[in-house]
């Protein structure tokens, strides 16, 4: 009784329709159906040397490798389940989202080496918000794929450093690379390790985050998005 009961309540939150065209056909433990899924607009980065990503932080930062899985544009299933993950709660949009990198990363020759899968921190406010960091989530999926370590605990997000509205733009991008902190950073060393995050931009963030983990002195950093905004 209370299964049903908890069931149905979850079919409020998470109608089992696909998050594009509305079908009921869904694919097994997917958000979207499969021929939803089948025209995700994939980059085909993770084996791309020298691709649109890496170049992003060419002449700002030594990144060994970097990638996104899909090309995000406005209006799009991309958009949808990026919005889902960060805004809607919804676990499963990010779980799936981390799948198609895990197979992407699992399928490059490029990542072979990666030890360690660091999210980027949120802060505390914002995961009482949204309910999860949902780069951990990324994680997550990567894992059901991929057989790797999170480190979801070395690379910390400083309190107050949403509310910054109040300060001038030099004052806030001088602040940018204090953002983060590590603790028991020792545990980075020589390792060779994988930054996520949901959305690649500008980078600023990411290089913010390179800045702070160098200090541990891993062997490499590399990144991987789910996905980069044209
Ligand atoms: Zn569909």
């Amino acid at each position: 009784m209370i299964k049903k009961y908890l069931a149905a309540f979850v079919h409020l939150w998470y109608p089992h329709i696909c998050l594009h065209c509305g079908t009921d056909q869904l694919a097994n433990n997917s958000p979207l159906c499969l021929p939803c899924a089948n025209v995700l607009p994939v980059t085909d980065f993770f084996d791309m040397e020298n691709n649109p990503i890496e170049k992003i932080f060419w002449g700002r930062i030594a990144i060994q490798h970097a990638s996104a899985a899909l090309f995000f544009t406005k209006e799009s299933i991309v958009q949808k389940l990026i919005f889902e993950l960060k805004y809607k709660h919804n676990k499963k949009a990010g779980l799936f989202l981390g799948r198609i990198m895990g197979n992407a990363l699992k399928n490059s020759s490029h990542y072979d080496n990666i030890s360690l899968l660091i999210p980027i921190p949120i802060s505390s406010k914002k995961i009482r918000k949204r309910g999860f960091n949902q780069a951990l989530i990324l994680c997550e999926g990567i894992c059901q794929v991929w057989d790797k370590k999170i480190a979801a605990n070395l690379l910390l997000k400083k309190q107050n450093s949403d509310s910054q509205t109040h300060k001038d733009r030099l004052e806030r991008a001088g602040q940018d690379t204090f953002q983060f902190y590590l603790k028991n950073g020792q545990l980075l060393e020589n390792e060779n390790v994988l930054l996520i995050d949901d959305v690649i931009t500008t980078g600023a963030t990411l290089e913010a985050a390179f800045n702070c983990l160098e200090q541990a002195r891993p062997a490499s950093i590399n990144i991987a998005t789910a996905a980069y905004t044209l």
